[in-house]
């Protein structure tokens, strides 16, 4: 019997944006399975950021299309993508420093209703580790403490997609550790698409990998093909 092949989460086509003359983003045609913990690597400045930005709507596209699960998302704004169920957590910026680390997370909880909301913002805080530390304000945490914040924050929103840019970044090894079993736990419910620039990290949680180089793919497939392909290695791993 065939497998039933599932549409793609999301699909983008000659995705493309350029800064001038710097290609950030230069024809990316690339696929989201549902379901999947997807690992998006490459060296710095290779367009990673520019590439998740351009999924969350913080930037536009120049050319190309992104579709999410066959709806063209490719000209919504972002707090429209964040509706249709896309979260992007990335580097601090969103959370608001001065409230409570309690305050910041049912913020995001309040946006998916008021019911039972001290016990759903507590859920999220235990289930990212930072129980304990409700009341303290967010500019008070540790670094990776608010990188943990954000991610309750974004499953807060219960996304379908979750893109996390480098979530580990100041974490330490233990914590490093819970953090791959929480993001085990929230497939196949949520998607994953993950930038990290943690090999270990990487090649232990992804199902699928894409390398990126100067704005374009260079390799798309399983962690052990990504690994074993020689233009990744003379392009990124082999550095
Ligand atoms: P890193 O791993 O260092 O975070 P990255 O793979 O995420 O890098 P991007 O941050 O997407 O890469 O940057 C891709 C390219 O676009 C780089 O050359 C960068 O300098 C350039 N770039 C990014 N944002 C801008 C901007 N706002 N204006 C001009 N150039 C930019």
């Amino acid at each position: 019997m065939a497998a039933l092949i599932e549409p793609p989460l999301v699909r983008t086509d000659r995705l493309t944006l350029h800064f001038g003359g710097i290609k950030a983003v230069d024809g990316v045609d690339f696929t989201l399975r549902p379901g999947e913990i997807h690992g998006l690597i490459g060296p710095n400045g290779a367009g990673k950021t520019t590439f998740v930005s351009l999924l969350s709507g913080r930037r536009m596209a120049q050319s190309g299309t992104i579709l999410l699960a066959g709806e063209d998302i490719t000209r919504l704004p972002a707090h429209e993508r964040v509706r249709k169920g896309i979260a992007y957590t990335f580097q601090i910026t969103s959370i608001f420093p001065r409230l409570t680390v309690f305050d910041n997370v049912a913020l995001a909880v309040q946006s998916q209703g008021t019911r039972d909301l001290t016990t759903r913002t507590r859920a999220a805080l235990a289930r990212v580790g930072l129980e304990g530390l409700e009341a303290q304000e967010a500019q008070t945490l540790s670094y990776g403490h608010q990188r943990l914040l954000e991610l309750a924050m974004g499953l807060a929103l219960k996304p379908r997609l979750l893109i996390l840019d480098e979530p580990t970044q100041g974490l330490a090894a233990s914590e490093i550790e819970r953090f791959k079993t929480l993001v085990r736990s929230l497939v196949p419910a949520t998607t994953v698409l993950l930038i990290e620039h943690n090999m270990e990290v990487v090649m232990d949680l992804a199902t699928r990998i894409t390398v990126l180089t100067f704005g374009r793919v260079l390799a798309t497939g399983t962690p052990a093909e990504v690994r074993a392909n020689p233009a990744v290695q003379e392009a990124y791993l082999g550095a």
